[in-house]
């Protein structure tokens, strides 16, 4: 007698577009991936797979472990190692490139790509591989920005394998895949440019314009050089909103070296990156930035830097060094309009202008500086700071936030001078705002390092609960507090380096 009908094997058959990977072999060369072995989940995104288009149930399907493992390919894709340059720790560094990514290809308009996956022709030392623990963090740390609003690398899925991994200890394996509408950095352009291959370097250029800043080419001469400063420009202003974004949550990335700089303004390669704990505008999160190049109120600066070195790869296209000075003259103060609306919404006070009454322009400004340096002054908790503040706008406990100091005659000074210049911020749906844009949750190094340690254990349900805190960082998740209190003292002595 026939039993029930199986149900019908889980199958992906992406429908590949063409993308990067057809630009030709200047680009870059295929690779496939190293087997990995007995690959196991560790994590998932259900709602990029939804953007992928991925089949219900796809993370039982052993063909998808295989796939997303490096162990087989995805019907139809040929995987790519992109080449590209950079200048790391402000120093030319050449060709680098792919090391241990490659493109699987791009489906929905999105890039597919496996990191670690073994090496590749731009490995140089490198074991081509990524270790749990890392990717564990830039698998959360993904999520958790693109929860927060600021443009991010996606992640798919992490897969761990018991294969081990000299690092400075021994780890054990893992491969994310990433996804993004691009993965094109600052560094391909520079490569191009450096090695004088200029028919490539326009045809990178026009491809990004093309697909992703096709406003660059509404100029009067949309075929002429025009366009190359346009889209500078463009990368210019997405990279400032980023930065202020970054530097309003207390984000410091930590490696912002050129190769690390995303062409579309997104948060890209997560080292050892850090959401501030207390706030020391100085801070390092980088255990190897021994001159503090990265430090967290250098960002800012070093994005700026960044976008020098992209200038200079597109110059051979600009060809005009006043095209190219204007296109970034205006970072400063998109940084600044962007940082100060980011501070007002944290604040509280309202977008509009013109400004509300009572408010002039520039009493923020006044009252922001100080406010910084009262926190600096103690080393305040940053998020614990802006989340008590919306919680006195919203219930009237200003105790909680006066407790956050050790001397609060600063902060009392503060928040009447605060209430004389913005009498009324505090009704309405003001405090609603703020507990919308000062978020509870934070993915802070300590909550990484537990499920970090939990995971290596093969225990991957608090990965999974930190993953759901963090996939919605502004609602109060009742019993959950303990996730959104102070560090603990032994977190001060994390270190986390380059090497991943
Ligand atoms: P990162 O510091 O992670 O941005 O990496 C800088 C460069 O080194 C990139 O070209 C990476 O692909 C490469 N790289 C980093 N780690 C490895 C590794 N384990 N094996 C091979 N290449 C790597
Ligand atoms: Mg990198």
């Amino acid at each position: 007698m026939a039993g029930p009908a199986l149900p019908p094997p889980i199958t992906w058959q992406p429908a590949w577009q063409p993308g990067f990977a057809d630009l030709g072999p200047a680009f870059g060369r295929a690779v496939l991936p190293t087997p990995l072995p007995a690959p196991y989940w560790v994590g998932h995104s259900a709602e990029v797979a939804a953007l992928l288009g991925l089949p219900e149930g796809w993370q039982q399907a052993p063909e998808l472990l295989a796939a997303f493992s490096g162990n087989a390919l995805l019907p139809g894709s040929q995987p790519l190692a992109s080449v590209y340059s950079g200048h790391q720790f402000g120093v030319w560094a050449g060709q680098l490139g792919d090391g241990r990514a490659l493109l699987l290809g791009q489906v929905n308009g999105l890039e597919v790509q496996l990191k670690g996956s073994g090496r590749t022709p731009y490995s140089r030392m490198g074991d081509g591989r990524a270790v749990l623990r890392s990717s564990i963090r830039e698998f959360l740390a993904s999520q958790a920005l693109h929860a927060l609003g600021v443009p991010t690398t996606r992640a798919l899925c992490l897969v761990g394998s018991p294969a081990p991994v000299q690092r400075e200890t021994v780890e054990s394996a893992a491969v994310l895949t990433r996804v993004a509408p691009s993965l094109i950095r600052f560094g391909h352009f520079e490569h191009f440019a450096a090695r004088r291959q200029y028919a490539e370097l326009r045809q990178l250029a026009d491809f990004v314009i093309e697909r992703h800043y096709p406003a660059c080419l509404q100029g009067p001469d949309p075929t002429g050089r025009a366009r190359y400063a346009a889209l500078l420009q463009a990368v210019s202003e997405r990279t400032a909103q980023l930065l202020a974004q970054w530097q309003a949550l207390g984000f410091c990335h930590g490696v912002l070296n050129t190769d690390n700089m995303s062409i579309l303004g997104l948060t890209l390669d997560y080292g050892p990156y850090q959401f501030l704990d207390g706030y020391d505008p100085g801070h390092i999160c980088n255990h190897s930035d021994h001159q503090g190049r990265y430090a967290f109120e250098r960002q800012p600066a070093i994005a700026l830097w960044n976008l020098h070195a992209l200038a200079q790869g597109l110059m051979p296209l600009i060809d005009d060094a006043l095209a190219a000075e204007r296109a970034l003259a205006g970072f400063e103060d998109s940084f600044h309009a962007a940082y100060r609306q980011q501070m007002r919404a944290k604040l509280g006070l309202p977008q509009a202008h013109p400004p509300s009454q009572g408010d002039s322009q520039d009493n923020d400004l006044q009252l922001l500086q100080p406010l910084l340096a009262l926190l600096a002054g103690e080393q305040v908790d940053w998020a614990i700071f802006w989340r008590r503040l919306s919680q006195a706008a919203a219930q009237g406990d200003w105790e909680r936030l006066r407790a956050l100091f050790l001397q609060p005659a600063g902060i009392d000074a503060w928040l009447l001078q605060f209430k004389e210049l913005f009498p009324n911020v505090y009704q309405g749906e003001t405090a609603d705002l703020m507990l919308k844009t000062n978020p509870k949750y934070l993915l802070r190094n300590y909550l990484a390092e537990q499920v970090i340690a939990q995971a290596q254990d093969g225990q991957f349900d608090p990965l999974q609960t930190l993953q759901q805190l963090l996939a919605r960082p502004f609602d109060e998740h009742p019993g959950f507090d303990a996730y959104a209190g102070f560090p603990p003292d032994w977190a001060a002595d994390i270190s986390i380096s380059c090497s991943s």
